[in-house]
């Protein structure tokens, strides 16, 4: 049966709640009273976000050989962002309450002070997102540097390199994964809208006649990898942006939203983005970013269509969408029941007993699985209480060692959804898990 908290935001609170004490994700800071919106990744979330990106390097980068990847700096000089746009025009609407004086995102309040229900505002100015800083000893405007508040323009400026380098011709891409920053008006909801997040990106450079046939086949890629890592099909809607919502550089957008516990907001963007950046880059930096197609013998401006996610935000999306809570044998659970490749730990070896024996046999299971699996081992109270706590954070298999094993050579496997278990033979498991986890 499954009592999973229907009320969303009761919803929100638990995970928030699960991701503070299991060791996912703890606000920064904490010691020193927080600093509002920016979060540490511990022990399980540090794990579970690099499988994160690593299932998105995997499908995008690894299993195609028309994307490469990049890793560019975050420190950028003024000329970059001028070129694209983003001095200019990356800005929000900001308001000040009148009444309470608080400062807000006008176009997500909808004319209501969230702190007070004031209505009354000063005129909405426009507030840059970019973090400026000083690069270098000298203060000055030479020394002047942002952080990137996208990866994407890495990507940009070294598309000449990248050519150069591998010889690729569009359609191709190039991917990245990265922090950025953006100075958010009110960063919200958890990991959701923070100010220092990561993102993975890959813009994918196409002839500009293949330009809307590229667009709608990454809609359709970018949707079915959320859906292929479990997130269930009625979490999931695009919403493609009508011409009057669109950026100045988009000839289309479609986001792909999640039902979050607040309503379906934004999880990925997909963007034609035409031959705008690489236009800007060339006549600001005088350096031709074009492709010569040899066979036609043409030179032109590809246009780029860009799947930009956020790794930190989908991390959560991934997180909502797997609670649950299920009663297993007449007691309530709550169990993770995330893809065995997003959980932090993929296997958890249990000795029985404290008795050496057994945790000799232990460490021999754990010396067979560990080179393959993000392996936990667990001592500590009751197996029951070993199989729940496993279970919350997600670790779709537990293998527990006990008596028998010394005799028979062979330990339980617990299966985290079904809680079925099975003996197997130690030299079986690590076939066994394979199997499990479709690898074979
Ligand atoms: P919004 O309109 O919500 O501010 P955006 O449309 O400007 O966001 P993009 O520039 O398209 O966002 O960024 C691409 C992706 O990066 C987003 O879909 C999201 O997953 C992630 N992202 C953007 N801003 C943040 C943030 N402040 N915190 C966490 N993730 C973010």
């Amino acid at each position: 049966m499954d009592s999973t908290p229907s009320n969303d935001l009761e919803l929100l609170d638990k995970v928030i709640n699960l991701a503070k004490r299991r060791g996912f994700i703890f606000p920064s800071s904490e010691i020193y009273g927080g600093f509002r919106s920016t979060y540490d990744y511990g022990p399980l979330g540090v794990n579970m976000l690099r499988n994160v990106k690593s299932a998105w390097w995997r499908d995008m980068v690894q299993m195609r050989v028309d994307v490469v990847g990049l890793d560019a700096a975050i420190l950028g000089p003024p000329a970059v962002w001028a070129a694209s746009g983003h001095l200019e025009t990356f800005t929000d609407p900001l308001v000040d309450c009148r009444k309470c004086k608080e400062r807000w995102r006008e176009d997500k309040i909808d004319g209501v002070c969230p702190n007070c229900g004031s209505t009354e505002f000063t005129e909405a100015r426009a507030f840059n997102l970019m973090f400026k800083t000083q690069a270098g000893p000298v203060e000055g405007e030479g020394a002047t540097a942002y952080l990137r508040p996208e990866t994407a323009q890495g990507m940009f400026t070294n598309f000449n390199n990248v050519v150069a380098t591998t010889r690729k011709k569009p359609p191709f891409g190039i991917a990245q994964v990265g922090k950025s920053f953006r100075n958010e008006i009110t960063p919200q909801n958890f990991v959701f809208r923070t100010r220092e997040f990561e993102q993975m990106e890959m813009e994918y450079f196409v002839p500009p006649a293949e330009a809307e046939q590229w667009y709608r086949y990454w809609i359709d890629q970018r949707l079915n990898w959320y859906l292929g890592l479990g997130i269930p099909a009625d979490k999931l809607r695009l919403h493609e942006h009508a011409p009057e919502d669109l950026s100045h550089y988009s000839r289309g957008t479609t986001d792909v939203e999640f039902a979050y516990p607040w309503g379906w907001d934004e999880l990925e963007g997909i963007a034609n983005r035409g031959d705008y950046d690489l236009t800007q880059h060339s006549n600001a930096s005088g350096a031709k970013l074009e492709y010569f197609d040899q066979a036609a013998n043409e030179r032109y401006t590809p246009y780029v269509i860009e799947p930009a996610a956020g790794a930190t935000r989908a991390m959560m999306a991934f997180l909502l969408a797997a609670y649950h809570e299920d009663v297993v044998e007449g007691e309530t659970r709550t169990v993770l029941r995330l893809d065995w490749r997003l959980a932090p730990y993929q296997v958890a070896v249990l000795p029985l007993s404290r008795k050496p024996e057994l945790e000799s046999v232990s460490q021999e299971v754990l010396a067979i699985l560990q080179p393959h699996f993000a392996c936990d081992y667990d001592v500590t109270q009751s197996i029951g209480r070993r199989y729940r706590r496993q279970d919350e954070v997600g670790t779709p298999f537990c293998i527990t060692v006990d008596f028998d094993s010394l005799e028979d050579r062979c330990v339980t496997v617990r299966d985290r959804d079904s809680t079925e278990q099975a003996r197997v033979p130690i030299a079986d498991l690590l076939a066994d898990l394979r199997q499990r986890t479709g690898q074979d």
